[in-house]
């Protein structure tokens, strides 16, 4: 097999046949670095739970994925797909405000141009999903925020009118089945390449803690921030006084101690489990 390509998260191969070999490692990354350590068996709940949600939105969305079965080395961490050409744009879909939208909107009453009506606060539900898609940055640099009409320019109105539709698309069916489960599916990325044919086809993973904010249903109170399954996790605990870390400064962010490790491996273990209804071991 060829190495083709090491992400923060992902590393790719091609095989003899030509399909792509997508492992996802135990790496987390928050505010564009690798941390360190790794959280363990997060490259196998990412590839789990994803193979999980595109088999419940397949008749969405065609995916990339051939097939599950890998080498033993990469056994529940890795799939076979076909390879994409990537469409140069991140697709976001947020159905709820918090984060980087959050601060767009206090700015400016808009986030990627939408514009959103006064008055909402962090977690506030917004009216309706909206389409905030961002750059694709390289390694290292940020994803910033893109209007449609600069979707437009780089990919042309009738594919960027297809990217809104089916990122809306796959979020609207992913929040109907999330909240069926006791979780808010708040905001999420999906990225998607055109397939040999020419078909726009979802590629590397969906739906997943690293991808997505989930909030347990039960708890959620706009006005603060939300108790979460995914990396806000760790990336409050990056920004809080006790990890010393300066996010502006340049400098690597400090290894995460061991208690952070484990808590963010339960919120992940607790993603996967409340989605899909069975133990992550069992
Ligand atoms: P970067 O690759 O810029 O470091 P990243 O840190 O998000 O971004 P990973 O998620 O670790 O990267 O790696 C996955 C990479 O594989 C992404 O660049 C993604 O666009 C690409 N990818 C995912 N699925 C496919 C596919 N089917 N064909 C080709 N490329 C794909
Ligand atoms: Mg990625």
């Amino acid at each position: 097999m060829k190495h083709l390509h090491s992400g923060k998260v992902r590393d790719l191969y091609e095989t003899d046949d030509g399909l792509l070999l997508m492992v996802a490692s135990d790496r987390m990354s928050a505010f564009d670095h690798v941390l360190e350590p790794g959280i363990p068996d997060k490259g196998e709940i990412l590839t789990r739970l994803s193979l999980w949600w595109f088999d419940q939105l397949k008749d969405v969305v065609p995916n990339h994925v051939v097939s599950a079965d890998v080498p033993a080395e990469f056994a529940g961490r890795a799939v076979l797909c076909r390879k994409l050409r990537m469409v140069p744009v991140e697709c976001v879909a947020r159905g709820y405000l918090t984060g980087g939208g959050l601060l767009e909107y206090r700015a400016g009453g808009a986030v990627s141009g939408v514009r959103l009506p006064p008055g909402l606060d962090n977690g506030s539900r917004l009216p309706e999903p909206i389409f905030t898609p961002s750059t694709k940055a390289p390694m290292g640099q940020h994803d910033e925020p893109m209007t449609f009409d600069q979707v437009v320019d780089e990919v042309g109105a009738e594919v960027a009118e297809m990217l809104r539709r089916i990122t809306l698309d796959v979020y609207t069916r992913g929040a109907e089945i999330a909240l069926e489960r006791g979780i808010i599916l708040a905001d999420t990325k999906i990225e998607l390449g055109w397939d040999a044919d020419g078909v726009l086809t979802l590629g590397d993973e969906i739906l997943t803690p690293d991808s997505s904010r989930f909030w347990p249903r039960e708890l959620w109170e706009p006005g603060r921030p939300q108790p979460s399954f995914d990396k806000q996790y760790v990336r409050d605990w990056l920004v809080s006084p006790e990890s010393g870390w300066d996010r502006n400064s340049g400098e690597a962010p400090p290894p995460l101690p061991d208690k952070v490790v484990e808590r963010t491996r339960q919120r992940y273990v607790e993603a996967f489990e409340r989605l899909t209804g069975s133990a992550f071991r069992s």
